[in-house]
């Protein structure tokens, strides 16, 4: 039940006129996020800057987070100009990024245990207070990079990697749901994916896959990982540094087939 307005309460909160202007906020505001001037055009959490390159207003998002794989870098670059959806971008060219005078993998900062285990094993000089004011800057800004970074409902996220020889699918296989080895001899260009709707149309596919629907072994803070525990559709599309056009082939494939 609704107490009487006491003019006292009236004069100090102004009800009629605040709902008024908050509507007129809220109309300025979708008013500008339509304008492409006012549209962000980075989003950042700590070291980590990306550029937003936006392309169309479909539910598909893209993301190069490795500074350093530049063959990643260039395809993505190319791929958004002709096909519609957000790319997010990373701007350093390193693996890691800055926090703090030390570093970070932006892969690993999606989950706070992720990131602890991430900051101690590559700032190992560094003090418990220093580790802990690092992961409260993360918690502040995790959710709404990860919103940012993860498509909206029936969406997809797709993230180009380029691998080293020290990792392939086989690093993958023993902790997924399940895989579709199509291509033995080249381990290093793969997709992971963590819907099972994907993986079937995947599989039918010439190339490697693998399916992680349920985040296993331990939260290494990855986006892919959280994408799981969200369940929301995610697909990694791995080639070795340098093969440009293995990676452009494989992404054109996903977006002719998902
Ligand atoms: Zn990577």
């Amino acid at each position: 039940m609704r107490g009487p307005i006491l003019p006292g309460r009236e004069r100090a909160g102004r009800p009629g006129r605040e709902g008024c202007s908050r509507r007129e906020f809220l109309a300025a505001g979708s008013i500008l996020g339509w304008l492409p001037f006012f549209r962000p055009k980075h989003i950042e959490l700590a070291g980590a800057r990306f550029r937003i390159l936006r392309n169309g207003d479909v539910p598909r998002r893209y993301l190069l987070i490795h500074g350093n794989e530049e063959t990643a870098r260039e395809v993505l670059t190319r791929h958004i100009q002709a096909h519609e959806g957000i790319a997010y971008v990373i701007e350093n060219h390193t693996r890691e990024v800055a926090i703090d005078g030390g570093k970070l993998d932006p892969n690993r900062m999606f989950s706070r245990a992720g990131a602890a285990a991430n900051l101690k094993r590559l700032n190992p000089e560094w003090p418990p207070e220093q580790v802990e004011a690092a992961l409260a800057v993360l918690d502040r800004g995790r959710e709404k990079l990860a919103r940012a970074l993860l498509a909206p409902r029936g969406g997809l996220t797709i993230a180009l990697h380029n691998n080293s020889p020290a990792y392939s699918v086989a690093d993958e296989e023993p902790i997924s749901d399940a895989g579709s080895i199509r291509e033995p001899d080249n381990p290093h260009a793969f997709f992971l994916c963590t819907d099972p709707e994907d993986f079937r149309k995947l599989a039918d596919s010439p190339y490697n896959v693998v399916l992680q629907q349920k985040p296993a072994g331990e939260d290494d803070g990855s986006l892919s990982r959280l994408a799981a525990v969200r369940g929301v559709r995610y697909l990694n599309l791995e080639v070795a540094l340098g093969h440009a056009t293995r990676q452009k082939e494989m992404l054109d494939w996903v977006e002719w087939h998902l």
